[in-house]
């Protein structure tokens, strides 16, 4: 069983591999153009622009303090992210 965070960065690493095999420019594993629009989602499934920084865990979720991790524009609606975390079939993220 896999957790969310795992989850979560897979998903958003094999989605970063598709953009850099498109030629998109890459910073720190990730293109350019998610960090200009900076997303991040919690391991719960909150979907936020903003965390709390925490020395000791990182960047933290606002609502409910779980670990967050950068994702991708455009797909950054809570619906999806909590379809995704519970199993549910989705179509595969292109
Ligand atoms: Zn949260």
């Amino acid at each position: 069983m896999k957790t969310n965070t795992e989850i979560l960065t897979e998903w958003m690493n094999r989605k970063a591999s598709k953009w850099k095999a498109n030629g998109f420019k890459m910073f720190m594993g990730y293109p350019d153009a998610w960090w200009d629009r900076w997303t991040v989602v919690c391991t719960t499934g909150h979907v936020s622009n903003m965390v709390v920084k925490s020395e000791v865990h990182g960047s933290l979720c606002m609502e409910c303090g779980c670990k967050c991790v950068i994702i991708a524009p455009p797909r950054t609606s809570e619906r999806f992210i909590m379809s995704m975390l519970n199993g549910k079939r989705l179509r595969p993220a292109s």
